[in-house]
């Protein structure tokens, strides 16, 4: 049980902006929109950095950078907030529960958005002693590749090119007050496919003149079990699983072909660059043993999340002085998919996650939970990470 956020230590200019800073989340919570069509929360962006005087640059239709330059040697760095919401309808009871029908802030980016708000509007007005922050505002980070079409829009390369990039998430697995930056891997990368099996039909009570996608089929999902832990070592992180398994049309008749769809979800970089082989040499193995063919439509979604060592120590000094070292904690790294994992497959950077749960704020339901809600204490510590990353990274 937690006691909540409790203690920490933030600078005045932070507990100065922090009701604006709750203020701001729970307009975006009242307002969520879907991803690529966050067109009010990106509007609201542009506002802020518009009065700010930070100039910015549209990504991928909705997604904004903001970027705010010193004019003098020192590294660029890259604060990255997600703004969509989920396509699901909100069951809590709050002012500032969700009005728009169908849609709901149930992951906390609403909380991402409004912290990057504070850090752009503090560093903006206090000036920035050295180098350059880009303050990336990107949207549909729920399976619609949002990151990667602001990586294709060139949010990576426009100069100065960032040099690093620190990522936060709210984190109701984990107590208000606590914090984690993990080593390496901290969300799966998730693969998906779909293996097409390709047989020949006939009578069901003359098998032997067909060959049988059903029959391949079911040796090909049990076959791909062997992949975790007979072809990866057992203390790898892996699961792979067949969701979907399509054919046939009558009792009597055996089809031509049948569908298997399946995800695979890992951590390890070496294990990712595997998977697919191994799903393919296994699939046609079997197929054509049994006289198949196979045809695999293979979709690596997102590259597992991994935290640069150095990047995550450095934070983990932060936040230890903010919240405290006995809570900066070695967090469970998540199956989740996050798509921050794109920008960190190009440059080093972490993805902190800020223990968000509070039973005695109503806030200790689950991501994605219809009743999903955080305490807002620890939007305060999220900033103040921020900016001391900024003023200190790379010193
Ligand atoms: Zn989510
Ligand atoms: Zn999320």
């Amino acid at each position: 049980m937690s006691d909540g956020v409790g203690k920490v230590n933030v600078s005045d200019a932070v507990l100065g902006i922090e009701e604006k800073v709750i203020g701001w989340r729970r307009d975006f919570h009242m307002h969520p929109e879907i991803g690529l069509e966050e067109v009010r929360t990106s509007e609201k962006v542009k506002e802020h950095l518009s009065a700010l005087g930070i100039p910015f640059k549209v990504y991928a239709k909705t997604g904004v950078v903001g970027h705010l330059d010193s004019g003098k040697p020192g590294p660029t760095i890259m604060l990255r907030s997600d703004m969509d919401a989920l396509p699901m309808t909100e069951e809590n009871d709050v002012p500032y529960k969700s009005v728009n029908e169908g849609m709901m802030h149930a992951c906390g980016h609403d909380s991402h958005i409004a912290m990057l708000m504070g850090e752009a509007e503090i560093l903006a007005k206090e000036g920035l002693e050295r180098g350059s922050v880009k303050f990336c505002f990107q949207p549909g980070e729920e399976g619609r590749d949002g990151a990667k079409l602001m990586i294709k829009d060139g949010v990576l390369e426009d100069a100065p090119k960032p040099d690093v990039i620190l990522g936060m998430h709210v984190w109701n697995n984990l107590p208000a007050g606590q914090t984690a930056a993990l080593d390496g891997g901290c969300m799966a990368g998730v693969h998906e496919f779909e293996i097409e099996i390709t047989g020949k039909g006939g009578h069901a009570a003359m098998p032997h003149q067909c060959i049988d996608p059903i029959l391949i089929g079911s040796h090909i999902v049990t076959a791909l079990q062997s992949i975790v832990s007979r072809k990866t070592n057992p203390l790898d992180r892996l699961v792979l699983s067949i969701c979907q398994f399509h054919s046939g049309t009558a009792f009597n008749v055996i089809p031509p072909s049948a569908i298997l769809c399946g995800t695979a979800r890992m951590f390890d970089k070496e294990i990712a660059a595997e998977i697919p082989h191994m799903i393919e040499e296994i699939a046609s193995g079997v197929a054509r043993s049994l006289g198949g063919t196979v045809k695999i439509d293979y979709d690596i979604k997102l590259p597992p999340t991994i935290n640069d060592p150095v990047v995550a120590a450095f934070a983990r000094g932060i936040l230890a002085g903010i919240v405290g070292e006995e809570r900066v904690v070695d967090a469970e790294p998540s199956m989740g998919g996050e798509d921050f994992s794109q920008y960190l497959a190009e440059i080093p950077g972490a993805f902190v996650f800020l223990g968000s749960n509070n039973p005695a704020k109503n806030a200790d339901m689950p991501h994605h939970h219809p009743k999903f809600d955080i305490d807002e204490e620890m939007l305060k510590v999220g900033v103040e990470l921020a900016l001391r990353f900024v003023r200190t990274w790379g010193k």
